[in-house]
C-alpha cells in the first residue's frame, strides 16, 4: 500500500528514523533495531533476523507475540464501540472490572487508567484523599525502596528509588521516602541470608515512627523489586510489612505492574506471600501489551468513603483510560491465561529455569542466581569473593554475544550508580523446555567469552 512505508528498504526507513524519532532511553540510537513482526516468544527484524524474545519485550507480551483472537477482539470492539467518557460505563470495562475483581480474590473496586505509571498516580491521589477525607489529612507520605521502579511521572518518578533516572528532572513530587531494599545478597544491615531478624522489614516501623505515623499515607512496593535487579524478599517479608503498616494505620500499596497476571507463578506477585494489599496497581501483563491499558484496585469499603457526593468525589479522569478496546483486549488476554493454563506454566516453567540456571552458577563472574516465578535476574560481579559489581562493558558484552545468537535479554538500567550489573530474563509464558535449554546454553556461551584473557595477557 503506497505511503504505509511498507515499500521503503531499510536504508530509507533508518534514515527517516533518524531525522524523526525521538527513542525512549537512549535517543540517540542510530542503529535501532526495527522489528517488524512476532510470532508466540519469536520476533523478526527487518533483516528476517530471528530473535528469541527472552524478557517478553518489556515484561509484558506474557501470552507470546501474534495471537490472531486478540487482534479479532480489538477490531470488533473498535467497530462496535470506539470510545466511551470513563465517567459513563461500557460493556467490556464492566466485565474487565469483575474478572479482575475474580482474579484479586474479591473485595476490590477497579479503576482503569493507560500505564503502569498512571495507576500508581492514581494509587498515590486515592491514599491522600482517602486520609483527608478519614479525617487524618496530615499522612501525605509514602515510604517506598531504594533500586524500586515505580514509572516515569513526577509522582511515579519520585516513589522510584533510582538515582540516575530521577537527577535532572528534580523536584518531582515530594513526600516521598526510601528506605533499603531486602537484599539478601548485599544485606544493607550486613546480616546473612537465613540468620537474619530482617531488619529490612523491621525498618518501616522505625522510619514510620521517625517520621510520624501521622505524616504517613502508605508504602508502595512490588511483590519482588524486578526492573531494579531482581530482588527478591525473604518469605516473610511481606507479611511483616503488612504488620506494621495495619499498626500504625498506613495503607499497603502493591506494585503489580510486572509481576501481575502470572509472571509471578500465581495470579498477582502478593498472593505468593499471603498478603492482601489496601491498593494493587497492574499494567502490561493485564493485556499483554496488545493495547495500552492499566488499573488500581482499592479495597472495597475505602471506595465508600469516596461514594458520599460532592467534595467527597476522586476527581480523576484521563480521556483513554480503559478504553473500550484495551478492555477487550484485556479480556481476551485473560480468556487466554485461562484457556491454556498459563498462569500454572509460568510457576512450572520458572521452577525448570531455576534448575536450568545452576548450571552457570559456578562461572566466576556469577556472584548470585535470584528467579521469582518466571523472572530470572543473573547478578555478575568482578570476584565472587569481593563482590564488586561487574563493570557494564561486561553485561554489554554478554547481551551482544546473546543477540549474535538470537536471543534478547536484558539488565537492570543504568539507573543506580555503580550497581548496573544484573541481566534479566522474563520470557513469554508459552516458552517451551526447549527453548530454556536454548536460553542457558546461549547464556553459557555469551559468558564463557568473559573469561577470554585478553590479548597479550
Ligand atoms: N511499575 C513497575 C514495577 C514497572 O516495572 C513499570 C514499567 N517498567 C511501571 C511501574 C511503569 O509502567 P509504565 O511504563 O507502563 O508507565
Amino acid at each position: 500500500e503506497a505511503g504505509s512505508g511498507v515499500e521503503w528498504d531499510k536504508e530509507t526507513l533508518l534514515e527517516k528514523d533518524r531525522q524523526y524519532l525521538w527513542h525512549h532511553i537512549t535517543p540517540h540510537n542510530p542503529n535501532p533495531m526495527i522489528g517488524v513482526s512476532g510470532e508466540g516468544s519469536w520476533l523478526t527484524d527487518i533483516d528476517g533476523n530471528r530473535y528469541f524474545d527472552g524478557m517478553s519485550g518489556l515484561w509484558c507480551v506474557n501470552v507470546g507475540h501474534g495471537r490472531e483472537e486478540i487482534a479479532q477482539a480489538a477490531a470488533e470492539q473498535m467497530k462496535t464501540l470506539a470510545y466511551f467518557p470513563p465517567y459513563h460505563s461500557h460493556v467490556p470495562g464492566i466485565r474487565l472490572a469483575e474478572k479482575v475483581n475474580e482474579w484479586l480474590e474479591g473485595g476490590y473496586r477497579i479503576f482503569f487508567s493507560n500505564s503502569g505509571s498512571d495507576a500508581n498516580e492514581v494509587a498515590f491521589k486515592i491514599a491522600r484523599q482517602y486520609h483527608h477525607q478519614n479525617g487524618e489529612p496530615t499522612r501525605f507520605k509514602f515510604i517506598s525502596r531504594h533500586r524500586a521502579y515505580h514509572g516515569n511521572s513526577m509522582g511515579a518518578l519520585g516513589a522510584t528509588g533510582q538515582a540516575n533516572r530521577k537527577t535532572k528532572y528534580e523536584p518531582l513530587g515530594t513526600g516521598f521516602q526510601h528506605i533499603a531494599p531486602p537484599y539478601c545478597y548485599r544485606c544493607p544491615f550486613g546480616q546473612k541470608e537465613g540468620d537474619c531478624r530482617m531488619q529490612c522489614a523491621e525498618a518501616y516501623e522505625d522510619v514510620i515512627n521517625w517520621e510520624g505515623a501521622e505524616t504517613v499515607a502508605a508504602v508502595i512496593m512490588e511483590p519482588v523489586i524486578t526492573g531494579g535487579g531482581v530482588i527478591v524478599p525473604p518469605e516473610n517479608y511481606m507479611k511483616r510489612v503488612r504488620e506494621i503498616c495495619d499498626k500504625y494505620g498506613v495503607l499497603m500499596i502493591v506494585d503489580e505492574v510486572i509481576c501481575g497476571f502470572g509472571r509471578s507463578g500465581q495470579r498477582f506477585g502478593h498472593q505468593n506471600f499471603g498478603v492482601r494489599p489496601d491498593i494493587v496497581t497492574m499494567a502490561k501483563g493485564i493485556t499483554s501489551a496488545y493495547s495500552p491499558l492499566s488499573a488500581t484496585a482499592v479495597r472495597e469499603d475505602m471506595y465508600e468513603v469516596f461514594k458520599k457526593g460532592g467534595d467527597s468525589h476522586f476527581r480523576h479522569v484521563n480521556t483513554f483510560g480503559g478504553n473500550p478496546a484495551s478492555c477487550a483486549v484485556a479480556l481476551k488476554n485473560i480468556e487466554i491465561l485461562e484457556r491454556e493454563q498459563l498462569v500454572e506454566r509460568s510457576a512450572s516453567l520458572g521452577e525448570s529455569l531455576r534448575g536450568k540456571l545452576e548450571a552457570l552458577k559456578d562461572h566466576p563472574l556469577v556472584g548470585d542466581i535470584r528467579t521469582f516465578g518466571l523472572i530470572a535476574g543473573i547478578e555478575l560481579v568482578e570476584d565472587k569473593q569481593s563482590k564488586a559489581p561487574a563493570a557494564p562493558d561486561k553485561l554489554a558484552h554478554v547481551i551482544s554475544e546473546c543477540k549474535k545468537r538470537g536471543l534478547l535479554i536484558g539488565k537492570n538500567g543504568d539507573t543506580v550508580p555503580g550497581f548496573n550489573n544484573v541481566l534479566t530474563l522474563s520470557p513469554p509464558f508459552v516458552t517451551t523446555e526447549e527453548e530454556l535449554d536454548f536460553i542457558v546454553l546461549t547464556l553459557g556461551e555469551a559468558l564463557a567469552g568473559l573469561l577470554v584473557p585478553a590479548e597479550g595477557a
